[in-house]
Order: structure tokens, then C-alpha cells, then sequence
């Protein structure tokens, strides 16, 4: 039975490394190739006298078939489906994915918007002028919903504008960032309308009939699941917290009972925790390995840190029993380049996947290349050393422990002089996002190869 799990966990893990190598970029010019392939090009060739106007509308239909393909693209990543997590190469990197085709999305449609205002004003100026008798070809079968349609289209832009904004402006609170985003499925199916109403009927004879088909019944599941809130509800396992302690420094470990649902995950993979349903999931990494006694109990551990708001509420109010629903694994932050040498650098809290891994050397037989941790966070407790230190020997870690209050913050020069064959290392980093930041920059400009720097984005606005 365990041995089973542990296959479909491996199995998942192995999902993940095979398709790592698709990233956003590939995904996003592999729909933007089709969606311009897609494009009537033969029309704007054939126009004649009436070229200005044919110009003009074809650049409206084309934005605007773009960025209503872009949105269902956006719709479709947020169902947080296992294939598509791997073949994008995590669930961080499937909500990267996510915001920018919402992003290029609501670009385009700003621009078919812009498009259709500029042309409104050149007509005015008589600048451009509509030939007599021109058939713009938009079907006259939903001519009675061309002004709900319009309307739709139009209110659905500017809170979709207004959306943005609240996903770029960091001042705004999470919370209130993700309760706003909950009207996003609705203002899709105006677009929707919108799209079904104007898409002239050249567009739906050919190739692009089939690629707005795909995309928009792709988009309407999506919003489905999404109005529903059955996102993720065949990867939940009803849970129970067993023990809570307290580690100091604002960190609760927590120790969550799952029983037999639970598939089993990688070290270094998080999940998503509901301790309480008003207040939604967040993401957590499991900080224990899936061996020995913990998969014998279905028992995982996570390590939270009061970092904001419903966090710090936590130290006060999640005591043993209360129920959890726990949704995952998900990530790709897995050490799956097992075969060469490691170093692991964790900025304070972004010690868990590291725990968690060292407990899986711990637990494994097999031999593995030397890997060096840096654990760099403020004031390192005599306890949390000690504790380390034993696991990291155990695990045949070499540790290496920079305590912020006595000493500065490790930098990427003080890895090179310690590690003279860092280059022939993949490079493990979780932590403050800045500190990452930071670290990634100096290390590639020192010449480490790229995709060797590997870090989970823990960040998900
Ligand atoms: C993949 C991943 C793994 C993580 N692992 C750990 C861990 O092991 N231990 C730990 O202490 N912290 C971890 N975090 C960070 C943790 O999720 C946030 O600190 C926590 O959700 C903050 O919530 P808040 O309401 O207290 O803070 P806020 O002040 O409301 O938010 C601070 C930031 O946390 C993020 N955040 C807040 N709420 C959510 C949410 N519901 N879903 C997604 N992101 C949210 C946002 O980026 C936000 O800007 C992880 C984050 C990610 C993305």
C-alpha cells in the first residue's frame, strides 16, 4: 500500500521533470503562433480601395479574438490541473503563466478597445471612412444582442483594468486582492458575449472558428469549475491538526494527521491548508519527508511563520484536533538534479523544503554527491541548531549556518570562495524574494550556467 503511494508520488514528481523544460515563454508563443495562423491574412490582401477600412477592422477582430483566446488561456490555468502544472514546470510557474496572459489579455482587449474609439475619432476628422455597402461580415443572427454585447464588453474592460492594478499594487492587502479576483469568472462570460456576437463570420468558417471554439468552451469549464469552487476539489484530503509547537521567533510547527487519501509527495513540495474556511487556503510547504513513520501515520509536518496578517492570528487560535483541509502536493521544487552537486541556500523560513529533503537523505540508502546548506536567518536559536545540525549530519549535509544579528547576510561571493566547483553545481535557493533576487543576479553574472539556479516563486499575486 505505501509502496504504492510512494510509486504515484514518484510518478507525479516524474511528470514534473519531464515536462520542466516547457516554460512560459514556449507556451505562450506556441498560442500566440496558432492564434496568428489563424488570422485571415488572404482578406486584407484581396481589399482593394476599401484596404483602410478593411485594415482597421481586421486589426479590431484580431485584438479582439486575441485577447478573448488570452483570457480563456488565463481561465484554464487557474484550474490548477496536475498536466498542465507539469508540463509548465510547477504550480508557481502556472500562475506566472496565469497572470500574463490575464495581463496580455486585458492589454489586448484595452487595445480593441482603443482601436475602435481611435477609428470612431478619424471617422469624425473624415479620416477614415466607411465604404458604401461594406459588409463587415458579423453575423446578423445576434444583431438584437449587439448593445448588451457592447455594454458588456465595454464594463468588463474597465473592471478588468481596475483588476490589474489591484494585483499590481502591492500596498493593497492579499485578501482583499483575492475576494476582488472572485468577480473575474463573471466578467470572462461578458467577454464571452461579446466575442460569440462580433466574431465576423469569416472567422468562424476557418481555422480560427476552431481555435475560438476550443478556447472558449476550454474558458467556460474553467469559469464553471471556478463559480462552483470545484478548483482542485479531487486533489483535497480532509485532515486533522495532531500537534502544534512552538518554535519561537513568531513559527508554529504543526504537525496534520491525513489518513490514507493523502498520495504521498516529493520532499520540497507545498500544499495548499484551510484551517479555517472563511479565511480560505494558503500555501505551505511540507516540511517532512513521505518516509519511515510519517507515511506509516499519513502524517505531514509545515512550519508557519507569522508574515502577515491571517498568519500572525495562528500562535493564539490553531490548537491540537481542529480540522484542516489540504490540498496538493503541488510544486517542482524537488532536487530532481540528483545527480550532480547541490547547494541549498535558505533565507529564514525557506528552510522547510530543505528539511524536508534532508529527512529524505536520512531515510535513503543511497549514496548521494556532496551538497552544502547555507541556512542564513536572524537570531538561529541554540535549539533550531542543534536540531539541524544533527539532521544535516545524518543526512551527509555539509551546514553552514550565517545568524544575520552577529554577522552580515550571506552573499553569493562568500558561496563561490567556500565551494571552489560551484559552477558544477545546481544551486537550491527558497526565501525572501529580494534575497533571491539578489543571489540569482550575482551568481549568473559570475557565469553559473543557466537553468541552475533553481527557486520556488512563493509568491502567487
Ligand atoms: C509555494 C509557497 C510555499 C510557502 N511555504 C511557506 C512555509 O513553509 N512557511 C511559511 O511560513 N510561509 C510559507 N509561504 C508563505 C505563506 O503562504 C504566506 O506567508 C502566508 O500565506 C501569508 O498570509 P497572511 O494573510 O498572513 O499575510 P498577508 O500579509 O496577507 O500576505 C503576505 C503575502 O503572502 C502571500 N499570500 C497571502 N495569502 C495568500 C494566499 N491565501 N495564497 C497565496 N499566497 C498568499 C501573498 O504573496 C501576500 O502578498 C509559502 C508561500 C508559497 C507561495
Amino acid at each position: 500500500m505505501l509502496w504504492a503511494k510512494n510509486r504515484r508520488a514518484r510518478r507525479n514528481s516524474k511528470n514534473i521533470m519531464a515536462m520542466k523544460k516547457l516554460n512560459i515563454w514556449t507556451v505562450t508563443g506556441v498560442g500566440l503562433l496558432i492564434v496568428g495562423l489563424a488570422f485571415p491574412w488572404g482578406s486584407v490582401s484581396d481589399a482593394g480601395p476599401t484596404l483602410p477600412w478593411t485594415i482597421y477592422l481586421q486589426l479590431l477582430f484580431a485584438s479582439g479574438f486575441l485577447a478573448l483566446a488570452l483570457m480563456s488561456v488565463a481561465m484554464v490555468l487557474a484550474l490548477r490541473l496536475p498536466k498542465i502544472e507539469s508540463w509548465v514546470g510547477g504550480l508557481d510557474q502556472c500562475y506566472r503563466l496565469h497572470r500574463l496572459s490575464a495581463e496580455w489579455g486585458v492589454g489586448l482587449g484595452l487595445t480593441h478597445y482603443l482601436i475602435k474609439v481611435g477609428a470612431k475619432a478619424l471617422r469624425k476628422e473624415g479620416l477614415l471612412v466607411k465604404p458604401q455597402g461594406f459588409d463587415s461580415g458579423i453575423p446578423e443572427l445576434f444583431s438584437t444582442w449587439h448593445d448588451v454585447a457592447k455594454l458588456l464588453g465595454e464594463l468588463g474592460l474597465y473592471a478588468s483594468l481596475a483588476l490589474v492594478a489591484v494585483a499590481l499594487i502591492r500596498a493593497i492587502p492579499y485578501h482583499l486582492f483575492a475576494r476582488l479576483h472572485r468577480i473575474l469568472p463573471l466578467l470572462y462570460l461578458g467577454f464571452v458575449l461579446h466575442g460569440v456576437v462580433f466574431l465576423p463570420l469569416s472567422y468562424w468558417k476557418n481555422l480560427s472558428g476552431a481555435v475560438f471554439v476550443i478556447c472558449v468552451v476550454a474558458g467556460l469549464v474553467a469559469t464553471g469549475l471556478s463559480l462552483s469552487g470545484r478548483i482542485g476539489r479531487n486533489r483535497q484530503v480532509q485532515g486533522r491538526v495532531a500537534e502544534v509547537t512552538s518554535l519561537g521567533k513568531g513559527v508554529q510547527e504543526v504537525q496534520i494527521d491525513l489518513g490514507p487519501a493523502w498520495p504521498g509527495h516529493e520532499a520540497g513540495q507545498f500544499a495548499l491548508f484551510t484551517f479555517d474556511t472563511r479565511e480560505g487556503a494558503h500555501p505551505f510547504t511540507i516540511a517532512s519527508a513521505w518516509e519511515g513513520e510519517n507515511a506509516r501515520l499519513h502524517r505531514i509536518r509545515v512550519a508557519i511563520k507569522a508574515l502577515g496578517d491571517y498568519t500572525s492570528t495562528l500562535p493564539g487560535t490553531l490548537v491540537a484536533e481542529a480540522p484542516v483541509r489540504v490540498e496538493g502536493p503541488y510544486g517542482s521544487f524537488i532536487f530532481d538534479q540528483g545527480k550532480g552537486r547541490q547547494i541549498w541556500i535558505a533565507g529564514g523560513i525557506g528552510l522547510t523544503p530543505f528539511v524536508a529533503r534532508l529527512e529524505h537523505l536520512v531515510a535513503s540508502t543511497a549514496e548521494h554527491e556532496p551538497v552544502d546548506l547555507f541556512y542564513s536567518a536572524r537570531h538561529v536559536s541554540p535549539e533550531t541548531l542543534a536540531r539541524l545540525s544533527t539532521i544535516a549530519s545524518a543526512g551527509a549535509v555539509r551546514l553552514h549556518v550565517i545568524d544575520t544579528e552577529q554577522e552580515a547576510p550571506l552573499n553569493a561571493k562568500q558561496v563561490v570562495e567556500m565551494i571552489p566547483d560551484w559552477k558544477a553545481s545546481s544551486i537550491w535557493f527558497c526565501g525572501p524574494l529580494k534575497f533571491g533576487d539578489a543571489l540569482e543576479k550575482s551568481f549568473m553574472s559570475m557565469g553559473l550556467p543557466k537553468g541552475q539556479f533553481h527557486r520556488e516563486a512563493f509568491d502567487f499575486r
